[in-house]
């Protein structure tokens, strides 16, 4: 069996939901097929949680009819009966007794939840066998809130369970992102997460291969809309895609590396617009280093720097404090500089960002920078270096012989 994974771009509207069909029709494998939420609707639902927060009730409820209304005019469009073959979600399961994160994952799931019905429904009326699968029922997570654990060992058995169980039908069309508690509650694995899902999926059942099929032709060495001139990396070492992933490339979600690599799944990458394009292919016998330079843009960064209180240059006794501080408040660190007496992390500008702050403020003096981006560029030289930093106010720069990080001011 294979893991397909569509994100939101390949199923924002029926047009969409037929290629799909289109992709699914052009292997005869045994498909594990992974969808995200339709479009934009994530962002959509997690501006229903913000106003429901805010007591803005009618606020949440028209964006959540519109929400609706976007689902079911898709349906209409792909001949599918709203209410009867697609039951409505009713009401926005906003419970105010709740913390924000908990009402977060409990409405924001939904889109998953919305998109794979229709998917599977769709895929169902046009003749393929097909079973729709619950992930908060079966990928076990902890209570993390909005970025919840997945327990790999329940996970794994319920889920090779299920299969060992199923009719093994053509397709199943299941949620990315989503998983569940041992008591039932839904929750979200991080915003983007629906590739993690897939190569869990993967690994849990010893895919052949998992292939996200993407708006873009594969690992290209520069964002498109950014670069007027990229490359495709047809072929990628493992590594060499962790390390793509983790400095800020859109294109895989970290955590999707590990779990294909311990058990030597290759990932591809494909365009769902030309799915016969060979597209890239991460894997064992990946072709490595990258033999083109690579740029990778990290944006929404804040730089903060650390200056010990009293000036005692002892600040290596303070790593452990600040790591622990960052940790708690799950900031995520994209570069550490340090001097004598101070020390600076960029990191991810979070919500979690000013809490942290004030508990460094305990025992440091803290400055920092926002507005920022990180770019790395691996497989630099000092002509490519030079032409990065043109025009581009730097705020820090840290370099080795083949890879450059720059922390550029926003314009
Ligand atoms: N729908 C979720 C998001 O937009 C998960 C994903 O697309 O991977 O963040
Ligand atoms: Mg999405």
């Amino acid at each position: 069996m294979k893991v397909y994974k569509f994100g939101g771009a390949s199923v924002k509207d029926a047009a969409g939901v037929r290629n799909v069909e289109h992709i699914v029709r052009l292997t005869n494998d045994e498909l594990m097929v992974v969808v995200s939420a339709m479009g934009k609707t994530t962002n959509a639902l997690e501006r229903v949680v913000e106003f429901c927060d805010a007591g803005k009730e009618e606020a949440a409820l028209n964006q959540w009819v519109d929400i609706i209304d976007f689902h079911v005019a898709i349906m209409k469009e792909l001949g599918l009966q709203p209410g009867t073959d697609i039951r409505l979600i009713g009401e926005i399961p906003y419970d105010p007794a709740l913390s924000y994160d908990e009402n977060y994952d409990q409405i924001v799931s939904l889109g998953e939840i919305m998109s794979t019905q229709i998917v599977a429904v769709y895929l169902l009326k046009q003749g393929l066998s097909v079973e729709w699968w619950n992930m908060p029922k079966l990928l076990r997570t902890d209570a993390t809130w909005r970025e919840a654990v997945v327990d790999d060992n329940a996970s794994c058995a319920v889920i090779q369970a299920g299969w060992e169980r199923s009719n093994r039908p053509r397709v199943v069309v299941t949620q990315g992102f989503i998983g569940g508690t041992a008591d039932g509650k839904r929750t979200t694995l991080g915003r983007e997460g629906s590739d993690y899902t897939a190569a869990l999926l993967g690994n849990y059942l010893n895919a052949e291969s998992v292939t996200i099929w993407k708006d873009v032709p594969g690992i290209l060495n520069a964002d498109p809309r950014i670069e007027p001139n990229t490359v495709l990396i047809p072929s990628l070492r493992y590594r060499d895609a962790v390390e793509l992933s983790y400095s800020g490339a859109q294109v895989i979600h970290p955590k999707t590396i590990r779990p294909l690599e311990n058990k030597h799944i290759p990932l591809l990458v494909k365009p769902f617009g030309d799915p016969k394009a060979e597209g890239s292919r991460i894997a064992d016998d990946g072709i490595g280093p990258i033999d083109v330079p690579v740029y990778i843009w990290r944006k929404n960064q804040i730089l903060i720097t650390m200056r010990a209180k009293d000036f005692a240059f002892v600040l290596e006794e303070s790593l452990s404090e600040i790591f622990d501080i960052i940790h708690t408040h799950r900031l995520k660190v994209s570069l550490i500089q340090s001097s004598a007496v101070t020390i600076s992390v960029c990191v991810d500008n979070t919500r979690f960002v000013p809490e942290a702050i004030e508990a460094l403020q305990v025992h440091f003096n803290v400055t920092y920078n926002d507005h920022l981006s990180l770019l790395t560029i691996r497989g630099t030289t000092p002509q490519i270096l030079e032409q990065a930093k043109q025009g581009r106010t730097i705020m820090l720069s840290q370099t080795t012989r083949r890879t450059a990080r720059l922390v550029v001011k926003d314009n």
